[in-house]
Protein backbone atom coordinates (compact mmCIF):
# COMPACT_ATOMS: atom_id res chain seq x y z
CA UNK A 1 0.00 0.00 0.00
CA UNK A 2 2.97 2.42 0.48
CA UNK A 3 5.89 2.75 -1.27
CA UNK A 4 8.88 0.76 1.14
CA UNK A 5 11.32 3.04 0.31
CA UNK A 6 9.68 6.16 1.62
CA UNK A 7 11.36 8.06 4.84
CA UNK A 8 9.40 7.35 8.29
CA UNK A 9 7.04 10.41 8.96
CA UNK A 10 7.28 11.03 12.55
CA UNK A 11 4.30 11.57 14.33
CA UNK A 12 5.87 15.26 15.11
CA UNK A 13 8.59 17.51 14.49
CA UNK A 14 8.77 20.92 15.48
CA UNK A 15 9.28 23.69 12.54
CA UNK A 16 12.20 25.96 13.22
CA UNK A 17 13.43 28.67 11.13
CA UNK A 18 15.81 31.17 10.35
CA UNK A 19 14.76 33.82 12.23
CA UNK A 20 14.39 31.45 15.17
CA UNK A 21 18.11 30.51 14.64
CA UNK A 22 19.59 33.66 13.84
CA UNK A 23 18.29 34.98 17.13
CA UNK A 24 19.39 32.09 19.16
CA UNK A 25 22.93 32.96 17.87
CA UNK A 26 22.42 36.64 18.47
CA UNK A 27 21.66 35.87 22.07
CA UNK A 28 25.07 33.13 22.31
CA UNK A 29 26.99 36.10 20.75
CA UNK A 30 25.38 38.70 23.49
CA UNK A 31 27.02 36.86 26.60
CA UNK A 32 23.47 37.26 28.23
CA UNK A 33 22.37 33.61 28.15
CA UNK A 34 20.23 32.98 30.89
CA UNK A 35 16.68 35.16 31.89
CA UNK A 36 17.28 38.38 30.80
CA UNK A 37 16.09 40.61 27.89
CA UNK A 38 15.03 38.58 25.22
CA UNK A 39 13.16 36.69 28.04
CA UNK A 40 11.22 39.81 29.44
CA UNK A 41 10.60 40.94 25.11
CA UNK A 42 9.04 37.41 24.47
CA UNK A 43 6.34 37.94 27.85
CA UNK A 44 5.95 41.58 26.71
CA UNK A 45 4.92 39.69 23.15
CA UNK A 46 3.08 37.25 25.09
CA UNK A 47 0.83 39.77 26.53
CA UNK A 48 0.20 41.94 22.64
CA UNK A 49 -0.68 38.37 21.80
CA UNK A 50 -3.51 38.08 23.79
CA UNK A 51 -4.35 41.22 23.40
CA UNK A 52 -4.67 42.55 26.89
CA UNK A 53 -2.57 45.14 28.48
CA UNK A 54 -3.69 43.89 31.84
CA UNK A 55 -2.60 40.19 31.70
CA UNK A 56 1.10 39.40 32.80
CA UNK A 57 2.52 36.57 31.34
CA UNK A 58 5.46 34.97 33.28
CA UNK A 59 8.01 33.08 31.19
CA UNK A 60 8.72 29.56 33.20
CA UNK A 61 10.87 26.56 31.84
CA UNK A 62 8.12 24.12 31.34
CA UNK A 63 4.30 24.24 31.50
CA UNK A 64 4.75 22.06 34.34
CA UNK A 65 6.41 24.70 36.10
CA UNK A 66 3.78 27.67 35.54
CA UNK A 67 1.19 24.71 37.14
CA UNK A 68 3.11 24.59 40.16
CA UNK A 69 3.54 27.78 40.46
CA UNK A 70 -0.05 29.21 39.82
CA UNK A 71 -1.62 26.64 42.40
CA UNK A 72 1.32 27.69 44.91
CA UNK A 73 0.33 30.84 44.33
CA UNK A 74 -3.41 30.34 45.13
CA UNK A 75 -1.92 28.60 48.34
CA UNK A 76 -3.09 25.34 47.62
CA UNK A 77 -1.96 23.11 50.51
CA UNK A 78 -2.16 19.76 52.41
CA UNK A 79 -6.36 19.24 53.29
CA UNK A 80 -6.84 20.72 49.91
CA UNK A 81 -9.09 18.87 46.71
CA UNK A 82 -8.48 20.13 42.81
CA UNK A 83 -10.87 18.74 40.49
CA UNK A 84 -9.29 18.05 37.26
CA UNK A 85 -9.94 15.43 34.38
CA UNK A 86 -8.19 12.00 34.14
CA UNK A 87 -7.92 12.10 30.01
CA UNK A 88 -4.60 14.38 30.77
CA UNK A 89 -0.95 14.07 30.93
CA UNK A 90 0.38 13.24 34.38
CA UNK A 91 1.69 17.02 34.65
CA UNK A 92 -1.88 18.40 34.31
CA UNK A 93 -1.79 16.50 38.28
CA UNK A 94 1.33 16.18 39.48
CA UNK A 95 1.66 19.61 40.46
CA UNK A 96 -1.30 19.35 42.96
CA UNK A 97 0.60 16.65 44.31
CA UNK A 98 3.96 18.69 44.80
CA UNK A 99 1.76 20.88 47.09
CA UNK A 100 0.65 18.05 49.23
CA UNK A 101 -3.14 18.34 48.04
CA UNK A 102 -5.43 15.65 46.72
CA UNK A 103 -6.09 15.09 42.81
CA UNK A 104 -10.33 14.62 42.68
CA UNK A 105 -10.17 13.21 38.86
CA UNK A 106 -13.26 12.75 36.94
CA UNK A 107 -14.13 11.80 33.52
CA UNK A 108 -14.71 13.86 30.12
CA UNK A 109 -17.63 14.74 27.72
CA UNK A 110 -17.28 11.44 24.92
CA UNK A 111 -17.85 14.07 21.98
CA UNK A 112 -15.56 16.96 23.09
CA UNK A 113 -13.34 14.43 24.83
CA UNK A 114 -12.89 17.15 27.34
CA UNK A 115 -13.78 17.24 30.95
CA UNK A 116 -17.60 16.83 31.77
CA UNK A 117 -18.42 20.53 33.78
CA UNK A 118 -21.49 18.17 35.23
CA UNK A 119 -18.93 15.85 36.85
CA UNK A 120 -16.82 18.88 38.08
CA UNK A 121 -19.66 20.14 39.73
CA UNK A 122 -20.74 16.83 41.04
CA UNK A 123 -17.59 16.90 42.47
CA UNK A 124 -17.36 19.80 44.70
CA UNK A 125 -16.72 18.77 48.49
CA UNK A 126 -16.15 21.14 51.21
CA UNK A 127 -12.26 20.78 50.76
CA UNK A 128 -12.30 21.81 47.02
CA UNK A 129 -10.07 24.59 46.20
CA UNK A 130 -10.03 24.50 42.10
CA UNK A 131 -10.57 23.19 38.82
CA UNK A 132 -7.30 22.30 36.00
CA UNK A 133 -9.28 22.51 32.82
CA UNK A 134 -7.57 20.84 30.12
CA UNK A 135 -8.25 21.90 26.64
CA UNK A 136 -7.82 18.25 25.13
CA UNK A 137 -6.14 18.31 21.58
CA UNK A 138 -6.84 22.55 21.10
CA UNK A 139 -10.34 22.29 21.22
CA UNK A 140 -11.49 24.94 24.41
CA UNK A 141 -13.30 23.95 27.24
CA UNK A 142 -16.45 25.23 27.72
CA UNK A 143 -15.27 27.79 29.74
CA UNK A 144 -18.54 30.00 30.64
CA UNK A 145 -19.77 26.87 32.49
CA UNK A 146 -16.45 26.15 34.39
CA UNK A 147 -16.35 29.91 35.35
CA UNK A 148 -19.66 29.66 36.42
CA UNK A 149 -19.30 26.59 38.53
CA UNK A 150 -16.48 28.18 40.20
CA UNK A 151 -18.33 31.34 40.60
CA UNK A 152 -21.17 29.63 42.12
CA UNK A 153 -18.58 27.43 44.96
CA UNK A 154 -15.91 29.93 45.12
CA UNK A 155 -13.71 27.84 43.39
CA UNK A 156 -10.68 28.88 41.80
CA UNK A 157 -9.77 27.60 38.11
CA UNK A 158 -6.23 27.20 36.72
CA UNK A 159 -6.28 26.47 32.87
CA UNK A 160 -3.74 23.76 31.36
CA UNK A 161 -3.89 25.39 27.67
CA UNK A 162 -0.99 23.44 26.70
CA UNK A 163 -2.57 22.19 23.44
CA UNK A 164 -3.83 25.66 22.58
CA UNK A 165 -2.03 28.48 21.62
CA UNK A 166 -4.30 30.07 20.13
CA UNK A 167 -7.94 28.32 20.13
CA UNK A 168 -10.61 30.86 20.76
CA UNK A 169 -14.27 29.92 22.70
CA UNK A 170 -17.07 32.60 22.07
CA UNK A 171 -14.56 34.09 20.05
CA UNK A 172 -11.79 34.77 22.89
CA UNK A 173 -8.79 33.60 23.17
CA UNK A 174 -7.67 31.03 25.67
CA UNK A 175 -6.15 33.10 28.45
CA UNK A 176 -8.11 35.93 28.24
CA UNK A 177 -11.02 34.04 29.50
CA UNK A 178 -11.22 35.57 33.65
CA UNK A 179 -10.11 32.29 35.01
CA UNK A 180 -7.12 32.61 37.91
CA UNK A 181 -4.23 31.60 35.71
CA UNK A 182 -3.89 30.41 32.17
CA UNK A 183 -0.15 28.21 31.24
CA UNK A 184 1.05 27.37 27.83
CA UNK A 185 3.26 24.65 26.73
CA UNK A 186 6.11 25.09 24.98
CA UNK A 187 7.55 21.64 24.99
CA UNK A 188 9.53 20.61 21.67
CA UNK A 189 5.74 18.81 20.31
CA UNK A 190 3.85 21.77 21.10
CA UNK A 191 1.93 24.30 18.89
CA UNK A 192 4.72 26.46 19.41
CA UNK A 193 8.45 25.68 20.99
CA UNK A 194 11.21 26.70 22.89
CA UNK A 195 12.54 23.32 23.27
CA UNK A 196 11.57 23.35 26.55
CA UNK A 197 9.42 26.03 28.13
CA UNK A 198 5.91 27.30 29.42
CA UNK A 199 4.00 30.81 29.65
CA UNK A 200 1.61 31.52 33.15
CA UNK A 201 -0.79 34.00 32.42
CA UNK A 202 -2.68 36.26 34.94
CA UNK A 203 -4.67 39.32 35.59
CA UNK A 204 -3.94 38.45 39.38
CA UNK A 205 -1.26 40.80 40.30
CA UNK A 206 -1.09 39.27 43.66
CA UNK A 207 -0.79 35.79 41.95
CA UNK A 208 1.73 37.43 39.23
CA UNK A 209 4.06 38.94 42.16
CA UNK A 210 4.30 35.31 44.18
CA UNK A 211 4.96 33.34 40.98
CA UNK A 212 7.49 35.53 40.04
CA UNK A 213 9.06 35.37 43.18
CA UNK A 214 9.18 31.60 43.15
CA UNK A 215 9.99 31.19 39.76
CA UNK A 216 13.47 32.58 40.90
CA UNK A 217 14.47 30.72 44.54
CA UNK A 218 11.91 33.08 45.92
CA UNK A 219 14.28 36.21 45.62
CA UNK A 220 12.84 39.46 45.91
CA UNK A 221 14.67 40.60 42.88
CA UNK A 222 15.98 38.76 39.87
CA UNK A 223 19.27 38.42 38.27
CA UNK A 224 18.80 40.43 35.35
CA UNK A 225 17.83 42.99 37.40
CA UNK A 226 20.81 42.93 39.73
CA UNK A 227 23.19 42.82 37.45
CA UNK A 228 22.52 44.97 34.94
CA UNK A 229 21.76 47.84 36.93
CA UNK A 230 23.29 50.88 36.68
CA UNK A 231 24.72 50.79 40.39
CA UNK A 232 26.46 48.15 42.41
CA UNK A 233 23.69 46.20 43.08
CA UNK A 234 24.68 42.64 44.95
CA UNK A 235 22.36 42.96 47.83
CA UNK A 236 19.06 40.82 47.45
CA UNK A 237 16.54 39.25 50.02
CA UNK A 238 15.06 35.43 50.41
CA UNK A 239 11.36 35.77 50.84
CA UNK A 240 10.59 32.10 50.64
CA UNK A 241 11.82 28.67 49.42
CA UNK A 242 11.38 29.33 45.81
CA UNK A 243 12.06 27.13 42.65
CA UNK A 244 14.21 27.11 39.74
CA UNK A 245 11.87 27.84 37.26
CA UNK A 246 12.78 30.69 34.86
CA UNK A 247 13.05 30.72 31.04
CA UNK A 248 16.76 30.80 29.13
CA UNK A 249 17.05 33.74 26.83
CA UNK A 250 18.09 31.11 24.46
CA UNK A 251 14.76 29.32 24.91
CA UNK A 252 13.02 32.88 24.66
CA UNK A 253 15.01 33.83 21.43
CA UNK A 254 13.17 30.74 20.09
CA UNK A 255 9.58 32.04 21.49
CA UNK A 256 9.73 35.97 20.07
CA UNK A 257 9.86 34.43 16.38
CA UNK A 258 7.67 31.03 16.59
CA UNK A 259 4.96 33.27 18.84
CA UNK A 260 5.36 35.36 15.69
CA UNK A 261 4.37 32.14 13.34
CA UNK A 262 1.62 30.98 15.79
CA UNK A 263 -1.58 32.26 13.38
CA UNK A 264 0.17 30.61 10.49
CA UNK A 265 0.80 27.54 11.72
CA UNK A 266 -2.28 27.04 13.18
CA UNK A 267 -3.78 27.62 9.75
CA UNK A 268 -1.86 25.51 8.33
CA UNK A 269 -2.89 22.01 10.92
CA UNK A 270 -6.52 23.48 9.86
CA UNK A 271 -5.57 22.85 6.57
CA UNK A 272 -4.46 19.10 7.66
CA UNK A 273 -7.42 18.74 9.84
CA UNK A 274 -9.89 19.47 7.45
CA UNK A 275 -8.43 17.11 4.74
CA UNK A 276 -8.09 14.50 7.19
CA UNK A 277 -11.90 15.30 8.87
CA UNK A 278 -12.73 14.89 4.75
CA UNK A 279 -11.04 11.90 3.71
CA UNK A 280 -12.19 10.20 6.87
CA UNK A 281 -15.59 11.06 6.18
CA UNK A 282 -17.02 7.62 5.32
CA UNK A 283 -14.91 5.17 7.29
CA UNK A 284 -15.68 3.07 10.50
CA UNK A 285 -14.49 5.91 12.72
CA UNK A 286 -15.29 8.84 14.71
CA UNK A 287 -14.08 11.87 13.92
CA UNK A 288 -12.77 14.90 16.17
CA UNK A 289 -15.20 17.37 16.58
CA UNK A 290 -14.31 20.97 14.94
CA UNK A 291 -14.27 23.82 17.13
CA UNK A 292 -18.17 25.93 17.11
CA UNK A 293 -18.52 27.65 14.05
CA UNK A 294 -16.73 31.00 14.48
CA UNK A 295 -14.06 29.52 16.90
CA UNK A 296 -10.50 28.59 16.09
CA UNK A 297 -9.32 24.88 17.09
CA UNK A 298 -5.17 24.59 17.50
CA UNK A 299 -5.97 21.51 15.70
CA UNK A 300 -2.51 20.45 18.28
CA UNK A 301 -3.28 16.63 17.66
CA UNK A 302 -6.07 15.11 15.63
CA UNK A 303 -7.33 12.28 17.56
CA UNK A 304 -9.48 9.46 15.63
CA UNK A 305 -11.48 6.93 17.54
CA UNK A 306 -12.31 3.47 15.79
CA UNK A 307 -15.53 2.47 15.72
CA UNK A 308 -16.12 -0.98 17.13
CA UNK A 309 -17.57 -2.40 13.40
CA UNK A 310 -13.88 -1.42 12.09
CA UNK A 311 -11.86 -4.18 10.57
CA UNK A 312 -8.77 -3.89 12.84
CA UNK A 313 -8.08 -2.73 16.62
CA UNK A 314 -7.04 0.69 17.27
CA UNK A 315 -3.01 -1.22 18.44
CA UNK A 316 -3.63 -3.47 14.92
CA UNK A 317 -4.26 0.14 13.36
CA UNK A 318 -0.72 1.61 14.75
CA UNK A 319 1.00 -1.14 14.13
CA UNK A 320 -0.19 -1.30 9.94
CA UNK A 321 0.23 2.44 10.08
CA UNK A 322 4.17 2.07 11.73
CA UNK A 323 5.27 -0.60 8.90
CA UNK A 324 3.94 1.91 6.36
CA UNK A 325 6.30 4.27 7.75
CA UNK A 326 4.14 6.64 9.51
CA UNK A 327 4.12 7.21 13.41
CA UNK A 328 1.34 8.09 15.74
CA UNK A 329 0.63 8.48 19.43
CA UNK A 330 -1.65 7.60 21.41
CA UNK A 331 -3.15 10.94 23.76
CA UNK A 332 -3.73 9.58 26.38
CA UNK A 333 -3.06 6.62 28.65
CA UNK A 334 -5.58 7.62 30.86
CA UNK A 335 -4.54 8.69 34.74
CA UNK A 336 -6.70 5.96 36.42
CA UNK A 337 -4.51 3.47 34.38
CA UNK A 338 -1.40 4.73 35.78
CA UNK A 339 0.17 2.68 38.87
CA UNK A 340 0.65 6.30 40.82
CA UNK A 341 -2.73 7.73 40.17
CA UNK A 342 -4.63 4.03 40.23
CA UNK A 343 -3.46 3.03 43.49
CA UNK A 344 -3.28 6.30 45.36
CA UNK A 345 -7.09 6.81 44.66
CA UNK A 346 -8.39 3.29 44.29
CA UNK A 347 -9.59 4.10 40.78
CA UNK A 348 -11.50 2.13 38.93
CA UNK A 349 -11.81 2.23 34.82
CA UNK A 350 -16.01 1.98 35.37
CA UNK A 351 -15.36 5.29 37.08
CA UNK A 352 -14.07 6.78 33.95
CA UNK A 353 -16.38 4.62 31.47
CA UNK A 354 -16.35 7.55 28.23
CA UNK A 355 -12.42 8.15 28.87
CA UNK A 356 -11.87 4.92 29.09
CA UNK A 357 -13.61 4.14 25.99
CA UNK A 358 -12.18 6.75 24.31
CA UNK A 359 -8.24 5.59 25.40
CA UNK A 360 -9.26 2.08 24.01
CA UNK A 361 -10.65 3.71 20.21
CA UNK A 362 -8.35 6.14 19.90
CA UNK A 363 -4.83 7.26 18.12
CA UNK A 364 -3.20 10.51 17.55
CA UNK A 365 -2.52 10.92 13.49
CA UNK A 366 0.22 12.87 12.58
CA UNK A 367 -0.06 16.73 12.30
CA UNK A 368 2.33 19.64 11.97
CA UNK A 369 3.49 22.33 10.02
CA UNK A 370 6.31 20.56 8.24
CA UNK A 371 4.14 17.72 6.79
CA UNK A 372 3.61 18.16 2.96
CA UNK A 373 0.49 17.65 1.24
CA UNK A 374 2.39 14.33 -0.08
CA UNK A 375 2.93 13.19 3.73
CA UNK A 376 -0.69 14.33 4.17
CA UNK A 377 -1.98 12.17 1.63
CA UNK A 378 0.39 9.42 2.49
CA UNK A 379 -1.45 9.43 5.92
CA UNK A 380 -4.65 9.53 4.46
CA UNK A 381 -4.01 6.82 2.03
CA UNK A 382 -2.66 4.18 4.46
CA UNK A 383 -5.83 5.05 7.30
CA UNK A 384 -8.13 4.47 4.31
CA UNK A 385 -6.35 1.61 2.96
CA UNK A 386 -6.50 -0.18 6.58
CA UNK A 387 -9.92 0.88 7.37
CA UNK A 388 -12.31 0.24 4.60
CA UNK A 389 -13.68 -2.84 4.08
C1 LIG B 1 2.76 18.92 27.49
C2 LIG B 1 1.71 19.02 28.51
C3 LIG B 1 1.96 19.51 29.80
C4 LIG B 1 3.33 19.81 30.30
O1 LIG B 1 4.02 20.71 29.52
P1 LIG B 1 5.59 20.89 29.79
O2 LIG B 1 5.90 22.20 29.14
O3 LIG B 1 6.26 19.73 29.10
O4 LIG B 1 5.81 20.90 31.24
C5 LIG B 1 0.90 19.67 30.67
N1 LIG B 1 -0.35 19.34 30.32
C6 LIG B 1 -0.63 18.83 29.11
C7 LIG B 1 -2.05 18.49 28.78
C8 LIG B 1 0.39 18.63 28.18
O5 LIG B 1 0.11 18.09 26.99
Amino acid sequence: MTTPDLPFLPFALPDIGEDEIAEVVDTLRSGWVTTGPKTKRFEQAFTEFLGDSVIESIAVNSATAGLHLALEALGIGPGDEVITTTHTFTATAEVVRYLGADVVLVDIDPKTLNIDPKLVEAAITPRTKCIIPVHFGGLAVDMLEILNIARRHGLRVVEDAAHCLPSTIEGELIGTMGSDATVFSFYANKTITTGEGGMLCTRNAALAKRAKVMRLHGMNRDAFDRFTAKVPSWYYEIVAPGFKYNLTDIAASMGLHQLKRARGFQQRRAEIAAQYQEAFADLPVILPPDAPEGDMHSWHLYVLRLRDDAPLSRDGLIEALFAAGIGCSVHYIPLHLHPYWRDRYALKPEQFPHSHKAYEQMLSLPIYTKMTDADVQRVIAAVSDCLQA
